[in-house]
């Protein structure tokens, strides 16, 4: 800092004029910043001045994107060794590469592994490793909240990239300043310990969406990697389950079932007071990968209210093929979704940096204005339509969520205070008065 008595009047002119000529020169250069074309006509057959335009004016908001993950198990968390602004990354998600992508928003995946891909020692190849028991202590929630702490950090630390937001009013006040709105996901109910206690708490730290299981089944539901191929035996959704749903609606905390078995995806839609995301799952008819949405259940979003926000990963676009998956395959997955339920319920969660493999074209952050323009260029797509599927309907379903959580809450529904049957307590200690003798 400069000794404030050396600043005199005549350097602070010097100093205001040199801000204004770079507050100038940023805005000039600011995707974001609003242009005299915003409303100007533009020939329908240019998709890529039209994708532009669309992203200037809608926030393009990405359902996921693990690269707080990559931060911790790559730089343990430490964040401030590095320069994220002038550093380049080889990762799907450097800074620069956002700017390029003019994103608008991006919900930042904190997750933490399974506890049983934390067991010492634990071969992550085989498939037959021992599967933890719910009650053995792991270090799941732990570390979920040292990954909202990154996560927090680094939006703080790139107040010029990012602005944390909790609601959909804060994303369209970061869009309108030129940044990139910053949200939480938590991957997995297992991150909770399987308690609602614990579910409560995270959404006090700013987690806006639970996907209900990761790759592995918890106290709350089915993964898809547990249904049975040959006799198609799922469990679905538990009991427990189902008060976890019922507790995130009255919170207002959106459902997320990516990564979920088809069974709970329909065993929630029964019983969710608020419409739901797939944050990042394709359709099932286009691609066969049990991570992809069936069409009963796309066509029952459409009741719902929810949408399905496909990925750039390539063996969910292209399951027999994965290296010869492309942009196009992405495209049809969001033309299936879109048919089926119409617009109003698809959108986009890439999935960056969750996994190696991208479709070719949305090889990164950078290439989101490929897609859309990729779209438009298919024919039949209208700019509301391409303003729907990049950001308008996850902002919808997000204000519809905080208004039914507004509406239980109004009406004197209590914390839901149920446990997971198969929960072990610490022994009682006798020693402390009785409550009731
Ligand atoms: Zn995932």
């Amino acid at each position: 800092m400069p000794d404030n008595r050396l600043l005199s009047q005549q350097h602070m002119l010097i100093l205001g004029a040199a801000l204004f000529g770079i507050t100038c020169l940023y805005s000039s250069r600011n995707p974001f910043n609003k242009n005299k074309d915003e409303d100007e006509e533009l020939d329908p057959t240019d998709y890529a001045a039209r994708a532009r335009q669309i992203l200037r004016s809608t926030p393009l908001i990405d359902g996921h994107n693990d690269f707080p993950f990559l931060l911790r198990q790559q730089l343990k968390g430490k964040i401030y060794d590095h320069d994220f602004l002038t550093e380049r990354l080889a990762s799907h998600s450097d800074f620069k590469k956002m700017r390029e992508g003019m994103m608008g928003g991006q919900f930042w995946s904190v997750f933490v592994p399974v506890p049983e891909d934390l067991v010492p020692g634990a071969d992550l190849n085989d498939e037959g490793r021992r599967r933890m028991e719910l009650n053995e202590p792991n270090w799941a929630v732990r570390d979920t909240l040292e990954q909202i702490d990154l996560t927090k950090r680094m939006v703080a630390h790139y107040p010029s990239m990012f602005d944390l937001c909790t609601d959909p009013a804060s994303v369209r006040r970061a869009h309108a300043q030129g940044k990139i709105a910053s949200m939480i996901g938590m991957e997995g109910g297992h991150q909770t310990g399987n308690s609602l206690g614990a579910l409560r708490l995270f959404f006090e730290a700013g987690v806006r969406y639970m996907t209900i299981t990761h790759n592995s089944d918890n106290a709350f539901g089915t993964c898809w990697k547990s249904v049975d191929l040959e006799t198609g035996k799922d469990a679905g959704l538990t009991n427990f389950g189902q008060d976890c749903i019922r507790e995130m609606n009255r919170l207002g905390m959106m459902v997320d079932l990516s990564h979920v078995s088809p069974k709970t995806m329909r065993d929630v839609l029964k019983v969710a007071r608020a419409p739901v995301i797939c944050s990042h799952s394709g359709a099932y008819s286009v691609n066969k990968h049990l991570r992809n949405v069936p069409d009963d259940v796309i066509r029952a979003l459409k009741q719902n209210g929810g949408i399905v926000m496909v990925p750039a990963i390539a063996p969910f676009m292209n399951w027999e093929h994965p290296e010869e998956a492309t942009i196009e395959d992405m495209i049809d997955h969001i033309l299936w979704i879109a048919e089926l339920a119409g617009w109003s319920h698809v959108g986009l969660g890439s999935d960056f940096d969750g996994y190696t493999e991208v479709v070719k074209g949305l090889e990164d952050t950078s290439k989101w204005p490929n897609l859309i323009e990729r779209l438009l260029a298919r024919g039949n797509v209208t700019d509301q339509q391409a303003r729907l599927l990049v950001g308008e309907n996850l902002l919808r379903v997000w204000k519809d969520v905080d208004r039914v959580a507004e509406t239980i809450q109004k009406q004197g529904e209590l914390p839901c205070e149920e446990y997971w049957g198969g929960r072990l307590w610490e022994p009682e200690n006798m020693d402390v008065p009785r409550l009731f003798p």
